[in-house]
């Protein structure tokens, strides 16, 4: 079966999805296609943390749009997608990285986030239950947040399957031709044909590319979380502990604790598979923090993968071949990243132009600096 559109998404992700849903809107007639569920990869993995406290104004820009992306979803979708902001707490326990912090603040602070650098007894008066030990100053935003993936990513469905648009699911990408169009052959047999496809495969994207003769950057790795049991809500915003072994952690609106910590060394490779070490490990980083979380049970523990790049931001440009698109590399920020990143992507593919500067995230830049935020 041979089937035409004018654009096809390849990846069901965050990314895919609010991509699709804004070509949708603008009136392009599409298909996505993912080789398993909808948010299979990361998306539905990651612990939902949604922060502006970035280093450039860029990055800063892209997550104040996010931040109002997410803020009208339960109006736009007609349900709530449990946005929350409860802020973002990031904790530094040595000078240089207080430093980072004073100049990105003052970087955030010319970009209207609302930021402050607390002292430690100002941070205990955001989070009482916080051990301070070690402490020399901590960056907050109340108006960082959190919201609930699987209902965001349904948002865009149901937005979606409004517009008819189709979707072929548990159907992987197994041959990518470029003819007059694109020719994408699927497992089944299908064969989708459409002038413009966006690579939007997470961590997968670098083998999709490669179909294509390109040679993306993207660094898949191994991250670990755990959720606990439900408890009464007594942490407020994501903390952050920079610490070579500290981790993140914040509590969902049911009561439900959500953490990771980045390993070292990172555990390269597409992998999903849990370790002892880490529920062990990330039990003693929580309850050093926040020493009253000791008898709460971890009820559960997953992995995903982080898709980096040399720089530690995304790539979200068009490719060497004209009309393909990338938007992967999310390195851990791809669901807050998501909608606004989705939504200048989507206008870009539409109208041939850019309405938002995003040489930041372009495919030829020299990949040199770094993102101090991790
Ligand atoms: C433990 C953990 C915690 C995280 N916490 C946060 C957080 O707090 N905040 C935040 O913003 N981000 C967080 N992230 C990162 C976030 O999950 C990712 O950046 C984001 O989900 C990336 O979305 P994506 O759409 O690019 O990729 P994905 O969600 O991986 O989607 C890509 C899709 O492409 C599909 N695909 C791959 N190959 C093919 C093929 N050949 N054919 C068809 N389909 C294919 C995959 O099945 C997949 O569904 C976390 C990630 C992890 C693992």
């Amino acid at each position: 079966m041979k089937r035409t559109y004018d654009a096809a998404v390849i990846g069901a992700g965050i990314i895919g999805m609010a991509t699709a849903y804004y070509l949708s809107e603008a009136g392009m007639d599409l298909a996505v296609v993912e080789k398993e569920s909808i948010g299979s990869g990361s998306t539905l993995r990651c612990i939902a943390g949604i922060r502006q406290q970035f280093s450039t104004p860029t990055s800063i820009g892209v997550m104040k749009e996010s931040v109002s992306l997410f803020s009208q979803m339960e109006e736009e979708f007609g349900f709530p997608v449990d946005f929350y902001q409860d802020g973002y707490l990031l904790m530094a326990h040595n000078q240089k990285l207080e430093e980072v912090f004073k100049s990105n603040i003052e970087v955030q602070k010319k970009e209207g986030v609302n930021v402050s650098l607390l002292s430690p007894q100002e941070a205990q008066s955001v989070v009482p239950k916080l051990n301070t030990q070690g402490l020399r100053a901590a960056a907050y935003c109340p108006d960082d947040g959190q919201a609930y993936p699987f209902a965001v990513l349904k948002g865009y469905k149901d937005k979606l399957d409004e517009k008819k648009r189709d979707f072929y699911l548990h159907n992987p990408v197994v041959n990518l031709q470029n003819k007059k169009n694109f020719l994408i052959s699927l497992q089944d047999g299908t064969v989708i044909e459409a002038p413009k496809v966006l690579l939007s495969a997470g961590p997968w994207t670098a083998e999709l590319g490669k179909m294509m003769g390109l040679d993306l950057p993207l660094y898949p790795e191994r991250h670990e979380a755990i959720v606990t049991e439900r408890i009464p809500r007594m942490i407020g915003p994501m903390l952050v502990d920079y610490r070579k072994d500290g981790c993140y952690f914040h509590q969902f609106l049911d009561g439900h604790i959500l953490g990771c910590y980045s390993p070292h060394p990172n555990v390269p490779g597409i992998r999903k598979d849990s370790s002892l070490e880490f529920i062990k490990e990330m039990g003693r980083r929580m309850v050093r923090l926040v020493p009253e979380l000791e008898k709460v049970h971890i009820l559960r523990q997953w992995a995903g993968c982080y898709t980096m790049t040399p720089d530690g931001s995304p790539i979200v440009d068009q490719s060497a071949v004209d009309n393909l698109y990338v938007a992967s590399g999310m390195c851990g920020h791809g669901f807050m990243l998501g909608p606004a990143l989705s939504k200048h992507l989507a206008h870009f593919m539409v109208e041939g132009e850019w309405d938002t500067d995003f040489q930041e995230f372009s495919i030829n830049r020299s990949f040199e600096s770094k993102e101090s935020l991790k």
